[in-house]
């Protein structure tokens, strides 16, 4: 059995309105895509800040810029028209949390990714508003980034952990700390562990500069060491992404001698035979 769980049914630009690309015609064409990679469980994780209601647990000019699809008609859209999993990436907002939870309370999603591509309103992996080249040392920018990960699997807010190491989505060494990465990655391990929360194996580093799997293949170790259940996913945002270099993925799974692979529904987790 393979996942394909954080999905975009459309790429982060402008004019992808939820008319032209929440539609049970363009939900096909993303199953089509799975079937012929073989992946039988697909779902789809909406950025939470293309929905208004973002709006109401953080104010960012960036999210003010993309926040205007109603979240209501994206559940019912995904229910109703197609027959993929329902689920959102939800950004970690640190003292937000209420705010945010309040945001995910009373729907019925299948899973919920927790992502954070923010050090406070600094982003880390978009030109505007960017973290790097603010004098800020890429040694403290790595520590609060894998400190905050790790308070976001602990919020509870969250069933899979996104892209557990984006911040090294740039790939330049000069924003790379000088030190074995394991320091850093280790805060954030024993927090999955403390949570029991999956942590995600995304493909989609390989389209970054960086050219990596997230999560770095030290980092994995260590989250398996620490006994985390993994969820595969390529963070598609577009059909032609899904299940992107999955073959990579499931020998680097296989050499690590992992099986099983996290499933989801309704917020229950269970764990499925790759196969
Ligand atoms: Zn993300
Ligand atoms: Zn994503």
């Amino acid at each position: 059995m393979l996942t394909d769980y954080h999905v975009h049914l459309r790429p982060d630009e402008p004019d992808t309105t939820a008319a032209k690309y929440f539609t049970a015609g363009n939900a096909e064409r993303y199953r089509a895509a799975a079937e012929e990679h073989g992946i039988q469980e697909l779902g789809v994780a909406e950025h939470v800040y293309r929905f208004a209601a973002a709006l109401e647990v953080w104010e960012h000019p960036l999210w003010r810029e993309w926040a205007k699809d109603d979240l209501d008609d994206y559940c019912g859209f995904v229910r109703e028209q197609t027959d993929l999993k329902l689920g959102i990436e939800a950004d970690f907002v640190p003292g937000r949390e209420d705010r945010m939870a309040n945001l995910l309370e009373g729907r019925d999603w299948d899973y919920v990714v927790g992502s954070v591509h923010f050090l406070r309103d600094r982003s880390l992996d978009t030109q505007d508003y960017s973290v790097w080249g603010t004098g800020e040392s890429p040694e403290r920018i790595w520590r609060r980034y894998f400190e905050t990960v790790g308070e976001s699997a602990l919020s509870g807010l969250y069933d899979i952990v996104a892209h557990p190491d984006l911040v090294k989505v740039w790939g330049d060494r000069a924003l790379r700390p000088d030190k074995d990465l394991r320091y850093f990655y280790e805060p954030a391990v024993e927090a999955f562990a403390e949570a029991g929360v999956a942590v995600e194996l995304s493909t989609a580093g390989l389209r970054k500069p960086v050219g990596e799997q997230y999560p770095a293949r030290t980092f994995l170790e260590m989250i398996l060491d620490a006994g985390c259940p993994i969820a595969l996913s390529s963070d598609a945002h577009v059909p032609d992404q899904l299940g992107f270099r999955y073959e990579q993925a499931v020998e680097l799974l296989q050499e690590l001698g992992v099986e099983e692979l996290a499933v989801f529904e309704r917020r229950q987790r269970r764990m499925e035979a790759i196969g």
